[in-house]
């Protein structure tokens, strides 16, 4: 039999058994080996009978000392009531015991035998009793009692007990296929694969199944670091010609200010990888506000001074338009020759920007996921700058990737990616890391309020305005609120432009509106056309306007903490003072706690791994397409060490070619879903 047989070779699962299982997943007996348990029941604990305390459940070694003695109860029109009595001791006490409807089961209890038996126990004034506990004979292994019991994730007309006694079923007769090389195993002390199965379905002790755990982890680790390893063998065996130009002095000299070195670092690792014949794979992280877009014109001025094309990839059409608006006064002047290209384009106008650019007339393309469509040609791609890129799936970046040959990769995250996620997202990748802020910048200061302060939040909003600097308001997402009193954008537009703030100029920007609309709106309120902006997140990502110097994010319990902190860095980036001010009537506690947090530090970093151990990775992006893999035993956020050993071994076996079959078919399976393509 096989892991890939349906589980109604089983005995005991016919086929509504199985219609059952399927409802949760389980098709196959791999599928069943692999539904861990949800949690476990602690059975291992043995009590002496005066030591059993009423509602806690508990096993105890019992000897019967009377003979079971079944009465019927005759209920009119009804099966007859089955009672089945007997007293057992231990030499701490006795103790009754009640079966109801379980004559069968009762009897087989012997007097003057020893058993382990599991309940609650229960009383009242006239003494305490059990009723249908569980026992088996001492001999033997325990299976319902002195164990550690799975307890599954169930459905409607599945118990525990089929799920587990399937599970074993499926254990006995199959012996899961070993995915770690044995030189893995050994080297990290790794229980081998039929142990791990059986011991995180039926532990013995708590060490073995911390153990089993640790080895399925691991194995998880192991599979998509061995992907990702692969991946990135596949682009460095690629040749490629260095650049031969890389004198950057007049690109420097055309800029209004000095780099930081932090940014001038990291650009000079950009123009190593340039020179050396690899294809880059690097990513630069940097919290918002940097100067990640500096560092990329660095290099997209480099590689078209060496003749090459660039296709600089934005999340958003408000971003790839700014990109553009910032660059394009840059580039002009430097010979570089850019394009914007987004998806609210009209078709003549896109078609005309993609015939120059299959004809090599621009040097850097400027867009969004447009860029992306098989009609975008290119005539020499040579690097791919994705901007904020965990917006983007690996598929994507994959897709874009294959417009040139093996061109050099280049990811900026603004999101200060946690370790264990970045080794995950971007094991492939080479990471600099931009840990300065320009000059001249004061921190953002940051107050959690709740509605009490409303009058003096207005007449805050009021002052930056008559200081002639302008605020930022963001509300949730505008349908979540129909269901909640949430501060939806539109409405709460509304509300400040007709009674709150009647003589201020008041914005609404939200995801629904129209590329062109949405930047109409941007653009009025940089070019300080108006005094609020009432927003969803859509302004999250990377919009620049300095003269902002208020962010109020309204029901800010509703938001993640990395979320909250890329919004408050969307002020700060001009010269005055900046606030941010979180408004949330939450009471809980713990909410409270998360958001002053987020109040009393500017560390994106501390707040990325904050975010991460409270949400949990899937919330942790705020998006449900995250790009991240789902795991089924390992935590991202606790599991760190076990992903770093994982990741160092599946890089060796890799170098070796020392990767078991079976876990190569599975990588191949994940590069064919697109999960971790690259090329
Ligand atoms: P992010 O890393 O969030 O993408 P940006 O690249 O948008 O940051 O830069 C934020 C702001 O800082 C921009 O207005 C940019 O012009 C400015 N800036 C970038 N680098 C420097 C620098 N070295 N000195 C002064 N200002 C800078
Ligand atoms: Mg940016």
């Amino acid at each position: 039999m096989a892991l890939t047989d349906s589980i109604r070779t089983l005995t005991g699962i016919g086929p509504k058994k199985a219609e059952l299982f399927a409802k949760l997943g389980i098709f196959t007996i791999g599928d069943l080996l692999r539904f861990y348990p949800r949690d476990y029941e602690d059975r291992t604990q043995l009590v002496p009978i005066m030591a059993l305390e009423p509602d806690k459940p508990a096993c105890f070694i019992a000897s019967v000392v009377t003979t079971p003695h079944t009465h019927r109860i005759p209920k009119p029109g009804q099966r007859a009531l089955e009672l089945t009595k007997l007293t057992v001791a231990d030499h701490t006490g006795r103790l009754n015991l009640t079966f109801f409807n379980a004559s069968y089961t009762a009897e087989r209890l012997q007097k003057g035998e020893t058993y382990c038996f599991y309940g609650t126990l229960v009383g009242d004034y006239l003494g305490y009793a059990m009723t249908n506990p569980l026992f088996e004979p001492l001999d033997g292994e325990g299976k319902v009692t002195r164990c550690i019991c799975p307890i599954y994730s169930l459905t409607a007309g599945l118990t525990n007990k089929v799920v587990t006694q399937a599970v074993q079923a499926a254990l006995q007769n199959h012996a899961p296929t070993e995915m770690l090389p044995q030189g893995v195993l050994d080297a990290y002390h790794l229980l081998d694969a039929p142990t791990a199965y059986q011991s995180i379905h039926a532990p013995k002790t708590h060490e073995e199944l911390e153990e089993a755990k640790r080895r399925l982890i691991f194995e998880e680790f192991f599979l998509f670091s061995a992907a990702l390893s692969i991946v990135r063998t596949k682009r460095t065996v690629q040749e490629k010609h260095p650049y031969q130009n890389t004198d950057m002095q007049v690109f420097y000299r055309s800029l209004p200010f000095r780099l930081t070195g932090a940014q001038s670092r990291v650009i000079n690792e950009i123009l190593q990888d340039f020179v050396s014949c690899k294809p880059m794979s690097r990513l630069v992280q940097g919290d918002v506000g940097s100067g990640k877009t500096m560092v990329a014109a660095a290099a997209a001025y480099c590689a078209a001074k060496n003749g090459k094309q660039v296709a600089l990839m934005a999340p958003t059409e408000i971003l790839a338009k700014q990109h553009y608006d910032r660059l394009m006064p840059l580039f002009q002047p430097l010979g570089v020759r850019c394009a914007l290209l987004t998806g609210s384009q009209k078709l003549s106008e896109k078609k005309e920007i993609r015939q120059t650019l299959a004809d090599g007339g621009f040097d850097l393309i400027i867009g969004t996921h447009a860029l992306l469509s098989d009609t975008t040609v290119f005539q020499n791609l040579d690097l791919v700058i994705a901007d904020e890129q965990h917006r983007f799936g690996v598929a994507q970046r994959a897709k874009l990737l294959s417009k040139g040959s093996s061109p050099h990769l280049l990811i900026m995250s603004a999101t200060p990616i946690p370790r264990t996620l970045a080794l995950i997202l971007y094991g492939d990748l080479d990471v600099s890391v931009i840990d300065e802020l320009p000059p001249g910048r004061e921190p953002v200061e940051s107050f959690l309020v709740d509605e009490r302060y409303r009058t003096r939040l207005n007449a805050f909003i009021r002052k930056q305005t008559e200081e002639n600097h302008q605020t930022f308001i963001v509300c949730p997402a505008i349908e979540e609120s129909e269901t909640e009193s949430l501060k939806a954008a539109e409405i709460w537009a509304q509300t400040l432009k007709q009674t709150v703030f009647p003589n201020l100029r008041v914005a609404l920007l939200h995801g629904k509106m129209k590329g062109a609309e949405k930047d109409a709106v941007m653009q009025a309120f940089a070019a300080h056309k108006y005094d609020i902006l009432v927003s969803t997140t859509v302004i999250e990502v990377g919009v620049d306007v300095p003269n902002a110097t208020l962010m109020v994010v309204e029901n800010a319990d509703r938001f993640g903490l990395s979320q909250l902190h890329q919004l408050r860095g969307r002020i700060g980036r001009g010269g005055a003072k900046s606030y941010c001010i979180l408004v949330s009537d939450h009471q809980n506690a713990e909410t409270r706690q998360r958001l002053k947090a987020l109040c009393s530090t500017t560390d994106g970093f501390r707040i990325a791994q904050e975010d991460l151990k409270l949400r949990g990775p899937g919330d942790f992006f705020g998006a449900r397409q995250h790009g991240l893999p789902t795991f089924r035993v390992a935590n991202l956020a606790t599991d760190m060490t076990v992903l770093q050993q994982a990741q160092e071994a599946a890089a060796i076996a890799v170098a070796n070619n020392d990767v078991p079959d079976a876990l190569l078919a599975q990588v191949q399976q994940l590069l064919e879903n697109g999960e971790f393509a690259m090329n």
